[in-house]
């Protein structure tokens, strides 16, 4: 049974006339524990992760263990059976700790994700079980060298043969490809019938033909392994093909975005509060003229800002997670939340960079590297263009 439904918290904890945000407890304990791992266990590591680009499993299992991650699988296998809700809030504090800590950890999620809004019961047993119980990784494989924001032109093919596909082609850019235990590979079963002919595949990492490239060099959240995959006839067994239909990987992949896009937007939220409460300490460290940064307007106004936004990309945050938990439609939601929070934290922690000064540019403090950490969040699950196209399209198509 899930301990939380969001319609309990939000509707008769609540008049009529007013909207409570208060955490109920399972929420507020899941939050602090949170927080407390994200000071004690990731914190203290990420200047070094990013400096050295380690990956940091350790801490990534030390979270699963802890009953951080993951946190929206059924308890039908093994998960925890939360909401999205409580997926943001947990991924608003990892990111608070570190941005490229909490994208590495979030991955599996994000692969998880069209395995719970589409896979057979066999899928789901096989691989969301190995995930929750065993704490195994995944990996979401879509994006390829030459498509990325135009999904429907990848050009990876699934053949059947029998009672198996044969997959050809290769992905770029993804997140965990390095250790992750199985992959979510979205395919063209019908090059010629273009988004309609697409489908997902499960493939494990050892399966022969599967080859991983170097660890990319990134500019910030170098933590995280980025790699491209290559698939050379690989043979997957047709039980593997999600969904067991041909139809509907192009939309099952998409959907599965509604569920992932607030916890980017909750990172990114994550981010910003943590670039904003570095600024506002040195402002008040920071003596300038006779006083401190923050008793100058120009600075008081810029913090000032910097809050804002963070207060504003969480509440969208929160409204497209529970939405998503009450089953309402929250595609222009959760595109509204993604686009907001991750252009946001580019304004935040660039603007934290400048309440630094000269001290901003170094790497000697986190703001360097939280801004360098920023520019992804306009980029991967969707650019901030890309975020645009969806809500221009969502509210015009009524027109
Ligand atoms: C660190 C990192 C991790 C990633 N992890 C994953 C992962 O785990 N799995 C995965 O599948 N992918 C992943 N990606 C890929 C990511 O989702 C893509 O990079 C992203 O979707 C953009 O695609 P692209 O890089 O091909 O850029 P392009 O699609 O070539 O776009 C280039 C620029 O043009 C803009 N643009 C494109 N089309 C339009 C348009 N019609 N109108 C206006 N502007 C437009 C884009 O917004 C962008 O600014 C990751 C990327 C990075 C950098």
């Amino acid at each position: 049974m899930r301990l939380f439904q969001a319609t309990t918290y939000f509707l008769p904890m609540c008049g009529p006339d007013m909207v409570d945000f208060k955490l109920d407890e399972v929420q507020e304990m899941l939050r602090e524990l949170a927080h407390q791992f994200a000071e004690d266990e990731v914190r203290p590591h990420a200047e070094k992760w990013d400096h050295d680009s380690l990956y940091p499993i350790e801490t990534i299992k030390a979270a699963h263990e802890m009953g951080l991650l993951n946190l929206h699988i059924p308890e039908a296998y093994g998960g925890a059976g939360l909401g999205t809700f409580e997926e943001v809030i947990v991924n608003e504090e990892l990111a608070w700790g570190d941005p490229g800590f909490s994208t590495a950890a979030y991955a599996t999620g994000l692969a998880c994700a069209p395995i719970i809004t589409g896979a057979t019961d066999f899928q789901k047993e096989k691989y969301l079980s190995m995930v929750a119980e065993k704490g195994a990784l995944a990996s979401y494989a879509v994006t390829e060298p030459g498509a990325g924001s135009d999904v429907a032109s990848i050009s990876t093919t699934a053949k059947k043969e029998n009672d198996e596909y044969v997959l050809n082609g290769s992905k770029m850019w993804i997140t965990g490809a390095g250790y992750a235990d199985w992959f979510f590979v979205l395919a063209k079963t019908d090059p010629d019938a273009g988004y309609r002919g697409m489908s997902g595949f499960i493939v494990e990492s050892d399966w022969e033909g599967l080859s991983l490239g170097k660890k990319e060099t990134n500019m910030g959240q170098r933590c995280s392994d980025t790699r491209s995959i290559t698939f050379d006839n690989v043979r997957v067994p047709e039980e593997n093909l999600v969904g067991g239909s041909e139809s509907g990987g192009w939309m099952n992949a998409m959907n599965a975005f509604d569920m992932s896009r607030p916890n980017i937007a909750a990172h990114a939220t994550g981010l910003s509060r943590a670039a904003y409460e570095h600024a506002l300490n040195y402002s008040h460290e920071r003596q300038s003229f006779g006083k401190p940064l923050h008793k100058h307007q120009a600075i008081q106004f810029m913090l000032a800002d910097m809050k804002t936004k963070v207060e504003a990309s969480r509440l969208l945050t929160w409204k497209s997670a529970i939405e998503f938990d009450n089953g309402i439609t929250n595609t222009e939601s959760a595109a509204h939340a993604k686009r907001f929070a991750a252009d946001s934290c580019m304004e935040v922690t660039t603007d934290a960079v400048q309440v630094f000064g000269g001290y901003g540019y170094s790497e000697e403090y986190p703001v360097a590297r939280l801004m360098r950490a920023a520019k992804v969040m306009q980029i991967y699950e969707g650019s901030s263009q890309v975020q645009r196209m969806i809500i221009g399209r969502e509210i015009t198509k009524n027109l």
